[in-house]
């Protein structure tokens, strides 16, 4: 049913389009790829028969299919348009590796994707792969899941015999820096479960992220001429650099924790003698622990202010999201499904735990329930990110037979 010669294609013009996500920017979306894409798609999603297509003022794409007539609740399918800033994203010229020999991947530069720095590779001798030339990245995180959806949209409507939920698309755009729900109305998604496309591997269902918080910590001094400094000038720095090096760092550290552990992670400072700041973030599974650790953090400000006579700490925790596990908990199905469709493939499936967030996550806290599904991509943000067409094919198979299954409910 998943044209595997189309899927390609499909996924060969989405990556041609530049869409990386520009941080700098002031406006939505960040860059002007993402329209770009996303105008293709809505034109793409109309040639099909798709109804109720839209991209809204804010570049969000918005379709529904449901050929088959099913009353059953929709089922929300999501991916992202834009790629990560973090690796040159323009000009993506992308490389098909036919039966991937299982040896080093050379690519046009001379860059080189080796199975001993990437040991995915590993097991997908025989698959079809994508990769770039090496100077850009791939953009896979997310065209991945832009092209599966897009393809399970295509074959449903071929397919009107084939007994589905209605299906809802929504691409997003900006997610890679954060703002993939800034301007997401989720009312509108008019669907009962949703699930982002967005995973690496295959066979993945995400059921929960971190919960995070980030924290300013503001250091004010009094600043002199540096000749008259006796007695009067104090330096917001040494305090601020005190405050850094009191952090935990052997344990509750990005560098010495991984699985279910948390952390706090200093990552950005600035200022100068008067006035300056750290910018941290904290993060763990359980979102009781983030209180604790800003307990920490005032508490060390404190002893701070204590130490350091004439400078003031003001300690400022802003939320950001919350573990998705929390609301899936309460809604069992959306993963049960997925696993249950993994089932009826034959294929083998995990369920597993990110260190990070997903705007599945942000979609959950909004009241809808959202894990995140696998789409064959690796090595993402990086010239050496290549995907899986054949882990594609699968989420694609995937896909349908859970909106089959949702369709029964
Ligand atoms: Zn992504």
């Amino acid at each position: 049913m998943i044209c595997r010669e189309r899927l390609l294609e499909r996924f060969l013009r989405y990556v041609r389009v530049g869409s990386a996500a520009d941080p700098k920017s002031s406006v939505y979306p960040s860059s002007p790829g993402q329209l770009e894409l996303g105008q293709l798609l809505a034109s793409e999603l109309i040639a099909m028969g798709a109804i109720d297509v839209e991209q809204d003022k804010n570049g969000l794409v918005w379709a529904t299919v449901n050929p088959s007539g099913s009353t059953a609740p929709a089922v929300l399918l999501n991916a992202h348009v834009d790629t990560s800033p973090e690796a040159p994203g323009e000009n993506c010229n992308p490389q098909v590796v036919e039966h991937y020999d299982g040896g080093k991947i050379l690519l046009k530069n001379g860059i080189v994707i080796d199975p001993a720095e990437s040991p995915e590779l590993n097991a997908l001798v025989g698959h079809t792969l994508i990769t770039t030339d090496g100077s850009t990245l791939l953009g896979g995180d997310d065209k991945a899941g832009v092209a599966v959806i897009m393809e399970v949209a295509q074959s449903l409507l071929e397919n009107p015999n084939v007994k589905a939920a209605p299906l809802r698309v929504l691409f997003t755009c900006d997610e890679e820096i954060g703002a993939g729900t800034r301007h997401l109305d989720v009312s509108k998604i008019n669907a009962s479960v949703g699930y982002t496309l967005d995973g690496g591997g295959a066979g993945t269902i995400d059921v929960e992220t971190f919960s995070a918080d980030m924290a300013i910590v503001r250091f004010q001094g009094r600043n002199t001429h540096p000749s008259v400094g006796k007695g009067k000038m104090v330096n917001s720095l040494r305090a601020l650099g005190a405050f850094v090096a009191s952090l935990p760092h052997d344990k509750l550290s990005p560098e010495t924790t991984a699985d279910r552990e948390g952390f706090i992670h200093p990552y950005h400072i600035s200022g100068g003698v008067q006035s300056s700041e750290v910018h941290l973030i904290l993060r763990d599974f359980q979102t009781s622990k983030l209180a604790t650790y800003a307990d920490l953090l005032r508490e060390l400000a404190h002893s701070i202010e204590s130490r350091h006579a004439g400078v003031k700490v003001e300690v400022e925790i802003r939320e950001q999201y919350r573990n998705m596990g929390d609301v899936l908990a309460g809604f069992p199905k959306a993963a049960d499904l997925a696993e249950e469709a993994f089932g009826k493939l034959g294929r083998p499936c995990r369920r597993d735990i990110i260190r990070g967030g997903t705007d599945g996550a942000l979609m959950s806290a909004m009241g809808l329930p959202t894990p995140n599904l696998s789409v064959g991509q690796y090595n993402i943000h990086s010239v050496r990110e290549y995907a899986s067409l054949n882990q594609m094919i699968e989420a694609a198979e995937h896909a349908i037979c859970l909106l089959g299954l949702w369709g029964e409910q």
